[in-house]
């Protein structure tokens, strides 16, 4: 049964990382500016946790470009699905690259108890090469959050060659925050193999709070998740993941969600889906 889902609520973002595989040529071609109605799918989200009774429904506004590009958007939706917010039946959470964040937003979020990570990608060497000069302005935004919160955010390192061979530097550097931090393995240009993805991952696990394990995706260092309990909405559509866009949707995006039964032939989870797929 579903019990998880993200939402793309736009498709485009205010940096040009050199890795991010939603604008690489191969993947920007599905992406579309195709209608959504994105309360259609609160809806029917709300309608599923109370129909099966799900205790903890876990919400990602997060997809294929910056959320807070359309925080006005954003905040409506929030506002929209309030009460289960405040119930606890729905555990939300968004991501952003920490550029356009501000005291104001950071303050509803943490109203409305909607989770904030920051995608950074560790030291400003590594970072600022690949994602725009920008780590300045996000540990800004990252101690923001701090003084508003009392803690450190849960933060996002995308992991290539460049951090492989600055490994120890890069795990000192999150070391400090004390917060849960999620590696993704970097794919294409710059990339590197499943296998250094996980050593790299047992290195960090010996000093930091690390994402991992389960079905959820080998790009954070677990096993393939795809087909089994979460879904991702984006161009008016439903796919098996934010990876799988260039795959056929399992659904229009206004599907009950309990329609939506994806079938998908059997693979081995230690391999990513899309990855053994052809297009
Ligand atoms: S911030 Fe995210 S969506 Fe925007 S270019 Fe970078 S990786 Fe892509
Ligand atoms: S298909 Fe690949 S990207 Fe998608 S959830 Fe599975 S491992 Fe992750």
């Amino acid at each position: 049964m579903i019990t998880r889902a993200c939402i793309s609520i736009n498709n485009r973002c205010n940096l040009n990382c050199t890795y991010c595989h939603f604008h690489a040529p191969e993947k920007a071609e599905y992406l579309s500016e195709a209608e959504m109605d994105i309360y259609t799918i609160l809806n029917n989200i709300k309608r599923h946790i109370d129909k099966y009774d799900i205790q903890v429904f876990k919400l990602g506004f997060v997809g294929n470009g910056e959320p807070l590009l359309d925080y006005e958007a954003l905040q409506s939706y929030i506002w929209y699905i309030s009460d289960y917010l405040a119930e606890g039946r729905i555990a939300a959470y968004t991501i952003t690259n920490g550029t356009l964040i501000d005291a104001e937003m950071l303050r509803f979020f943490k109203a409305h108890k909607v989770n904030v990570g920051f995608s950074i990608d560790g030291i400003p060497d590594i970072h600022n090469k690949l994602r725009c000069n920008t780590h300045a302005d996000v540990m800004n935004a990252i101690k923001m959050y701090r003084s508003m919160n009392g803690s450190y955010p849960s933060m996002n390192c995308t992991v290539g060659r460049a951090t492989l061979d600055r490994a120890d530097d890069t795990i000192a550097f999150f070391r400090p925050f004390g917060s849960r931090i999620t590696f993704s393995r970097m794919i294409g240009n710059g990339g590197i193999t499943m296998n250094d993805f996980h050593a790299f991952l047992k290195q960090a696990m010996c000093k930091l709070n690390v994402r991992t394990g389960g079905y959820d995706c080998t790009m954070y260092g677990g096993m393939c998740g795809a087909g089994i309990n979460n879904i991702f909405y984006a161009n008016g559509k439903v796919y098996l993941c934010g990876n799988c866009i260039d795959l056929p949707a399992i659904a229009d995006s206004d599907s009950p969600l309990d329609s939506i039964v994806p079938h998908i032939s059997l693979f081995d989870r230690n391999d990513c889906y899309r990855e053994t797929r052809k297009v």
